[in-house]
């Protein structure tokens, strides 16, 4: 059975071609469970939606706050043992026993401070002076950031436990016993599981996914990874497919957050792009191809935020402004007003102001020869000032369609030493690859993780030959 009739999807997302899962299954009602599959990951991938651009070698952002909201455990058992211990051992009826003590959550705001914390609740603030002074605790509770989530229990303000959730696993717990305070840590384990996900182009990449039972978080990460190889707007074709080996975080037998890609393939119109996380012994993680060379270049194809995007690419195309036929020496965007447009490379900012049809313009020069060109602007980032240097991906302005442009789009231009290029076919420089100290150590990974690749690449086109 073809699902190719999935209506739901994020509207922002959408692009222009239609999809089909290849492995789904003949029985209706494996159908709605699948449906409901597709719900939860919307309502997750939406909670999720600000940590998209995370750097996908790191656990994602959301994986702190998503935490937060689940307290540890033993933290929520401690508290009636301190009352019972309160109570007098009595063999007269027992009065209604009053609430002695009070918690409080505070997610921290920024700016704020356990004093500022202390004195706004009226808590006891030598107590605070108390835990400030525990030497293992002092290095956790000094520094807060924005979105923390801090734990306090108290009597009549004055503290009986403070706790912090530190990261996925840890959380900071400080009890007062036998009138001191003491710090420890409590640990609730995750666990990385590995999974394979598959996906074939129908509709737009993220269709694909999700119709696979694969989170846009995932694809995010994935177009990151590949962002210097397929201009995801105007390259996707119907057809293409990819296959992915990636991480999950888990904890207590619950789905936390997907973690790092370990290893991709996409095909794309006719080309096999690879790619392999590699986590040197420095810590240093970064994508190489199979062969060790860097993933990463000096340039991005597309300079824009591409979920936002759709549109054609024609070298020959009509200029519906000056309506004549002419070799169009750019790439056109075409995105809503306000998308984010970033520098393709590292550079300096060579222009930034009004030029008669490019309208809001900035020019950007890399290394001696390559300057790249962002035109139509609605407006510059505040930030940027003319000589000034940008890294790849730093926002340098805002799709718009000053100068003569019917609505809104960029127009991109990549010149080496003054003539125009295309900037989605031009060559372009390789960063380094992988450390020779390291090749001997990445050779024999890739070597593994292309192999689990191939396998399950053999399995899913297997299954996809049966149920179909
Ligand atoms: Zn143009």
């Amino acid at each position: 059975m073809e699902i190719s009739a999935l209506t739901r999807r994020k509207s922002s997302l959408k692009q222009d071609y239609k999809i089909r899962a290849t492995h789904d299954d003949k029985k209706s009602n494996r159908f709605t469970i699948f449906v409901i599959t597709i719900l939860i990951f919307i309502a997750i991938a939406s909670i999720n939606n600000k940590s998209f651009f995370n750097q996908p070698s790191d656990l994602p952002a959301g994986v702190d706050k998503q935490l937060n909201k689940n307290k540890p455990e033993s933290l929520q058992a401690l508290s009636p043992n301190i009352i019972l211990e309160e109570f007098p051992d009595s063999h007269l009826p027992l009065p209604l026993p009053e609430k002695k003590f009070e918690e409080i959550e505070f997610t921290i705001q920024s700016g704020d401070t356990l004093e500022v914390l202390f004195q706004r609740e009226n808590l006891n603030i030598g107590d605070l002076a108390l835990i400030n002074n525990i030497p293992s605790a002092k290095k956790y509770i000094k520094f807060l950031r924005p979105n923390d989530m801090v734990i306090i229990e108290h009597a009549q303000g004055n503290i009986l436990s403070l706790s912090r959730h530190l990261d996925i696993e840890n959380t900071l717990f400080i009890e007062k016993t036998d009138g001191t305070f003491k710090a420890s840590l409590i640990k609730r384990e995750v666990q990385v599981r590995k999974k394979f996900g598959y996906g074939k182009i129908e509709t737009s990449l993220f269709e694909s996914a999700i119709a696979n039972g694969l989170n846009e978080n995932l694809i995010m990460n994935l177009a990151e990874i590949l962002a210097w190889d397929i201009d995801f707007v105007f390259d996707i074709r119907i057809n293409d497919d990819f296959y992915v080996l990636y991480e999950e975080i888990w904890q207590d037998d619950k789905f936390i957050a997907n973690g790092k890609i370990i290893a991709v393939e996409f095909n794309n119109n006719g080309r096999t792009i690879q790619a392999i996380n590699y986590t040197n012994r420095d810590g240093e993680a970064n994508y190489f191809t199979p062969d060790g060379k860097s993933m990463r270049k000096a340039f991005v194809r597309a300079p824009l935020d591409f979920t936002r995007v759709s549109s054609n690419f024609n070298p020959n195309r009509k200029h519906p402004i000056l309506n004549t036929i002419r070799a169009h020496r750019g790439v056109d965007y075409a995105a809503p007003k306000g998308t984010i447009i970033k520098a393709s490379g590292d550079g300096k900012v060579i222009f930034k102001g009004v030029k008669s049809g490019y309208g809001n313009v900035i020019i950007l020069q890399h290394g001696e020869d390559i300057t790249t060109l962002y035109a139509h602007m609605s407006r510059f980032a505040a930030s940027i000032k003319k000589g000034q240097r940008v890294k790849q991906n730093q926002t340098i302005g805002f799709v718009g369609s000053s100068g003569l442009a019917t609505a809104p789009h960029l127009h991109y231009e990549y010149r080496i030493k003054g003539t125009h290029q295309n900037p989605r076919t031009v060559v372009l420089p390789q960063a380094a690859p992988i450390k020779k100290i390291f090749k001997e150590d990445f050779e024999s990974k890739s070597k593994v993780l292309m192999d689990e690749l191939r396998k399950f690449k053999e399995t899913q086109i297997y299954s996809s030959v049966v149920m179909n």
